[in-house]
């Protein structure tokens, strides 16, 4: 593998895919390190809803690699490695991989985020025991059982549904008094036979010996025990920007800060997708990130303007 990039992007979600395929095609000596998975948190989706140009939705696993394809073809290359820091010398990246250095002029980090876990006993011992954070993948093993979705946004409604189309009965449990998710999906949930919703519910340990057998829950009226086959938690994203450590300056929510271009405080450093600040959290939004960051890299490359101080290193 050659070392030497114009750009690198770390990230193989459709940020930094897309982002890949824009650079590319702008002419630039284009390398994606994709991490461990190629498609990022769409890959397991069975039906990505409210991507432009697919009105009845589009799975994940389909759309992930018809974009790596055209990035491909318009000479983005590829690695399955890390990105697991950046350090400037003279005018370019130093990038640590798992692979060996890299080196580029401009990098942009579309490095997304990983499903919450709960953090309560019983959730390691059992994880991948009937705990699960994809529906899609785990659904036909559920078929005709009882189980329990937590979270009340986007992700937990629709992978309920999705869940609902196997299980005999899918209950939501919610710790707030409201559900979070867009209309399309409350209205499906609430009016679904198969789908139970509670609200005001603590989960607070997860019950099995070798495989999950229920969970153990509190409301306001106190505990009780809930038996499900299987448990799918979506109760959050948290960015995956630790390997960063300190080299830039995150926001409170361990996000990457940009401007309008997806520009950070470090020259020729771009952030795409949501693990930036105030991304809007679904897959077109992540792809025209993408694009941006990588049309502002190649007018960096073109013209070495940056807004900020800062040199990093
Ligand atoms: C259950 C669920 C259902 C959803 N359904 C929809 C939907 O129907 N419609 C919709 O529009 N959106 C949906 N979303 C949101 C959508 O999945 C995200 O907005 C989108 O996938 C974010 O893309 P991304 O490329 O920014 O990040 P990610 O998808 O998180 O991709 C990040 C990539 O970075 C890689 N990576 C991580 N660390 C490193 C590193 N150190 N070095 C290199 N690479 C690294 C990972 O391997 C991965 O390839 C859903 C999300 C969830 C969780």
């Amino acid at each position: 593998m050659d070392t030497d990039f114009e750009v690198v992007i770390a990230g193989g979600g459709i940020a930094g895919l897309t982002a890949a395929l824009t650079s590319a095609r702008l002419g630039r000596k284009t390398l994606v390190l994709t991490g461990d998975v190629l498609g990022g948190l769409l890959l397991s989706i069975e039906k990505i809803d409210g991507f432009p140009g697919f009105p009845e939705g589009v799975p994940g696993y389909d759309l992930c690699p018809m974009i790596q394809e055209q990035a491909t073809a318009a000479g983005a290359e590829f690695a399955v490695a890390a990105l697991d820091g950046i350090t400037r010398r003279d005018d370019r990246w130093q990038l640590k991989t798992a692979a060996g250095e890299v080196r580029a002029r401009a990098v942009i980090l579309a490095t997304g985020s990983t499903l919450k876990e709960l953090g309560i006993p019983g959730e390691a011992r059992l994880r991948g025991k009937g705990i699960s954070h994809c529906a899609s993948c785990d659904a036909p093993l559920v078929r005709n059982r009882t189980v329990a979705v937590i979270g009340g946004g986007d992700s937990a409604l629709q992978e309920a549904l999705t869940l609902a189309g196997f299980a005999e009965r899918v209950i939501i449990l919610h710790r707030g008094k409201a559900l979070s998710a867009q209309a399309a999906y409350r209205d499906r949930v609430v009016e679904h036979r198969k789908i139970e919703i509670r609200f005001d519910i603590v989960v607070e340990e997860v019950l099995g010996a070798d495989k999950v057998t229920g969970v153990r829950i509190r409301d306001a009226t106190g505990g009780a025990d809930l038996e499900v086959a299987a448990l799918f938690v979506y109760i959050g994203l948290a960015p995956t920007t630790a390997f960063l450590s300190g080299q830039l300056t995150l926001d409170p929510f361990g996000k990457i800060p940009v401007d309008g271009r997806m520009r950070t405080e470090l020259p020729g450093v771009l952030a795409a997708g949501i693990v930036r600040s105030e991304a809007a959290g679904r897959a077109a939004a992540s792809a025209g990130d993408g694009t941006t960051a990588a049309v502002a890299a190649d007018r960096y490359l073109a013209n070495g303007d940056w807004p900020f101080g800062k040199t990093g290193g």
